[in-house]
């Protein structure tokens, strides 16, 4: 096997076990260098964001002090759901390999397709997202005080 998707597997098996996590786990890597190897923590975190990808990037951004993984490889043992793809792009995570894929997942009762569906605008009865045009005006200020830090720290 390979050796990123056996510590992956390695770190979901444990997790499985200890019951802290689903059967879902992660390397992440870069210039041969392993930067987190880990297992998906919802269930020990009580966190439906702590899918094993997006707790590899966070593990990795913290270990690094840095938002910037470019140069990094993922090995997902699952195709990632689109909020994992989403934080491996955010932090420039170059490329991801996964194993099993979401046929494989959504067998096992872990299906993503809804926010698949959702997501590429099958349906948008999935989710209630609407834009108040009478809020721009209520947030504005955050803009404002963004761009005048911004020119005061440049
Ligand atoms: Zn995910």
């Amino acid at each position: 096997m390979d050796e990123y998707f056996k510590l992956a597997v390695d770190a979901t098996m444990e997790g499985m076990r200890e019951g802290t996590g689903g059967p879902f786990g992660a390397t992440l890597v870069r210039d041969g260098e392993i930067l987190a190897a880990v297992g998906n923590t919802v269930l020990k975190e009580v966190d439906p964001s702590g899918h094993a990808e997006l707790v590899a990037v966070r593990e990795a951004c913290g270990k690094l002090n840095t938002l910037d993984l470019s140069g990094s490889i993922m090995y997902a043992t699952c195709e990632p759901c689109p909020m994992c793809v989403a934080v491996m792009m955010w932090a420039g995570v170059e490329k991801c390999y996964y194993a099993s894929t979401r046929t494989d997942a959504a067998e096992a009762g872990f299906s993503d397709q809804h926010l698949r569906d959702f997501l590429d605008g099958t349906d948008k009865s999935l989710f209630d997202l609407e834009h108040l045009e009478d809020g721009r005006e209520d947030c504005a200020e955050i803009w404002t005080e963004f761009a005048r830090l911004k020119a005061e720290r440049a």
